[in-house]
């Protein structure tokens, strides 16, 4: 999903101060000591694919863990799906196992559940009105196995395991009258009804809209022991919270929903028969073997465009755009937008499903925008996209680049989420530079793009503008324990994937490379951990590599390298220049200073030692100017400015950038903002 925290564009102040920091980092409005022409973005060299991956077959050739077969109904005028699950599931298990459990995650729209509690009904800047509720009810439950069907309907109860809240029932326990033999295989029929909200979270209805997401009770993830470090084996119990996604085994999808006819339907997979229509309904088959999850959307409205790619070293990809009907001008911008990240996405490994669905959600749904799931996307287009506005561009290179990492690897989004949306945004940035070296964040007033920001740095620069100084979480934490959404979005996201172009910019662009295609070769289809993702790195780029980065991911804080001061002593031969750099973060780092002399001659200075300050000491003239990181390495770096110091500081310059900035806070009263 796209939580990416909102850079503050609509309040007065804080529009001042983005103008102020953007601008002078461009250096459009130098401040004094500001060096520029010192800091060139490296234009980045294309990856060339492994030859191996075009040999990898597209999927596994063995049956997936699980098997779910789906029929259902969706009732419009009530917005709500009745249905049968048949789930097969041959136990993987070790031991003899006594209790199955299933996440129900419509529940999270009832009134007094964890999310409800968590969010205060709001989610990623979009508000649950009055009548938004939604709800599932598993009405029936048949256990089928040892010979024998059971009813173990009653046995149901929800379990709250991460904050005891009694009236949160989106995961619940099931008790087996027998256990569950090692290798024996399971057969349950669930009947379920799930009513949709209006859609604010990802799933439900907008008038004719329809996106199901998380709409049919879903098996728990079942962990091996060793998995994860997991030292016994069992489900992976938690709640559905407002900071976390999803996590499940891989399985095989045949699914049928039935609906009135004049609905189209995208859904995961592909369409395995005709439909059948009958009394003025229609009956869509679709299925899809290796995903962890199955997603449809319907709409009366819904155009559809296709294309066909065929990404370097993969296989042929179909790409079905349902655009809606008032944005078909788009469909071609939405169609390069995939194709790109598909093609992009190739230097980690081959896409290996036939199609990509990409859902693109009416004006009045964009709370379903944004989000991903298997084989299926969903985008948002803005009314005014702009031709040099990043969006929708980027919004759904971004849920492209989720079909690897979420979709293929599959790792705990409750609770290992930066190794989905950390691995997601990096990738997004990587493709994105290629595809729109231009890429620029439009300063929107009542949704229309006044004007364009610039970034330095290209797409670091556009994951550091929503950095705060105030990180109180480290990257890597249970979703729903970081102190607030805005915390979390800038951890998973933004932290995580400058931790990644720090890491890219230390160890070379090439072993990042193979950190991922390696990642993504061994671990798709097994759920890996951050365990085993540091391995990784450690095996390609050394052990101290993979120290600093898990130390990145582990410590709450900042990493803030600065200039402290520069200070002249008269020693017996002539003044003596000491210079001190801050390590005023609690992150630490390799880091590269520049004392700049007269004549523009450089001298470079290395630190490494984790201490909170260094001392560097020069004989001779005073320097010009001290850089800290001058190569921009440390992309996770929160505060820029103080990286540099000037012998000269140009007040010239100060004062004509204070009376810009008075000059826009006045335009921008003027117009009543
Ligand atoms: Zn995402």
């Amino acid at each position: 999903m796209v939580a990416r925290p909102r850079v503050p564009y609509f309040s007065f102040l804080s529009i001042t101060l983005f103008l102020a920091i953007t601008l002078s980092v461009i250096g459009l409005f130098p401040i004094g000591f500001f060096p520029i022409g010192l800091f060139q973005l490296e234009l980045l060299a294309p990856i060339s694919l492994p030859a191996a991956y075009a040999e990898k077959p597209p999927l596994p050739a063995s049956a997936p863990p699980l098997d779910y077969r789906i029929q259902c109904r969706y009732f419009p005028e009530r917005t709500t799906i009745v249905g049968r699950v048949d789930l097969t599931w041959p136990f993987p298990g070790a031991q003899p196992l006594e209790q199955l459990a299933l996440h129900l995650y419509p529940n999270a729209f009832r009134p007094g559940s964890t999310f409800r509690k968590e969010s205060s009904g709001k989610h990623r800047g979009y508000t649950a009105g009055q009548g938004d509720d939604g709800e599932m009810e598993v009405t029936r439950i048949t256990a089928n196995y040892d010979g024998e069907s059971i009813d173990v309907t009653k046995s149901l109860r929800y379990i709250q395991p991460d904050d005891n809240n009694l009236n949160d029932k989106t995961l619940a326990a099931v008790d087996l009258p027998r256990p569950l033999r090692p290798g024996q295989r399971l057969e349950l029929a669930i009947e379920f009804r799930t009513r949709l909200p209006r859609v604010y979270a990802r799933s439900g209805t907008a008038g004719p809209f329809v996106m199901a997401g998380q709409w049919y009770p879903k098996l728990a993830a079942f962990e091996r022991y060793g998995q994860r470090g997991r030292t016994r084996e069992g489900f992976n119990l938690h709640q559905f919270h407002a900071n976390s996604e999803f996590y499940a085994n891989f399985a095989n999808y045949d699914v049928q929903i039935t609906l009135p006819k004049g609905y189209t339907v995208g859904a995961t997979g592909q369409e395995t028969a005709p439909p059948v229509v009958q009394d003025g309904l229609q009956t869509v088959r679709f299925g899809q073997a290796w995903v962890h999850d199955f997603a449809w959307s319907a709409d009366p409205r819904f155009r559809l465009f296709t294309r066909t790619v065929t990404p370097q070293g993969g296989r042929p990809v179909e790409i079905r755009l349902y655009c809606q009907k008032d944005h078909v001008h788009t469909a071609d911008r939405q169609l390069d937008a995939v194709a790109a990240a598909l093609e992009g996405l190739a230097a980690y490994g081959p896409y290996p499903y036939a199609v990509l669905t990409v859902i693109d959600p009416p004006a009045d749904a964009p709370g379903a925008g944004g989000m991903e799931y298997p084989t299926l996307i969903t985008g948002g287009t803005p009314s005014f996209p702009g031709e040099r506005s990043a969006e929708p561009d980027r919004l759904l290179i971004h849920e492209a680049a989720h079909q690897y990492w979420y979709g293929l690897v599959a790792s705990n989004e409750f609770e290992e989420a930066w190794l989905d949306e950390g691995l997601t945004t990096y990738t997004e940035g990587k493709i994105l530079e290629r595809y729109k070296a231009d890429t620029r964040i439009p300063v929107r007033f009542f949704g229309f793009p006044l004007l364009y920001s610039p970034l330095r740095d290209g797409c670091p620069g556009l994951f550091r503008a929503a950095l705060g100084p105030w990180v109180p979480d480290p990257i890597r934490l249970d979703s729903w324990k970081f102190a607030s959404e805005q915390s979390y979005a800038v951890s998973v996201y933004n932290r995580a994937a400058l931790a990644l172009y720090s890491l890219e910019r230390l160890i070379g662009e090439e072993k990042m490379q193979a950190i991922l295609s390696t990642y993504c070769s061994r671990w798709s289809f097994r759920h890996p951990g951050t365990e085993d993702f540091l391995r990784i790195v450690a095996e390609k780029a050394g052990d101290r590599a993979a120290k600093l980065f898990q130390q990145w991911l582990s410590t709450p804080g900042a990493l803030d390298y600065a200039v402290g001061s520069v200070r002249m002593a008269k020693g017996p031969d002539g003044p003596v220049w000491t210079i001190r750099i801050d390590r005023r973060g609690e992150l630490g780092a390799p880091v590269e200073v520049a004392v700049i002399g007269k004549d523009g001659q450089r001298q470079q200075f290395f630190w490494d030692d984790g201490e909170r300050y260094k001392e560097f000491t020069l004989p001779g003239t005073a320097p010009e100017a001290v850089v800290v990181d001058p190569g921009e390495k440390l992309a996770l770096d929160i505060n820029r400015l103080n990286n540099f110091w000037a012998k000269e500081q140009n007040n010239a310059a100060a004062l004509r950038w204070s009376l810009f900035v008075a000059a826009v806070c006045q335009g921008l009263m003027a117009v009543g903002l």
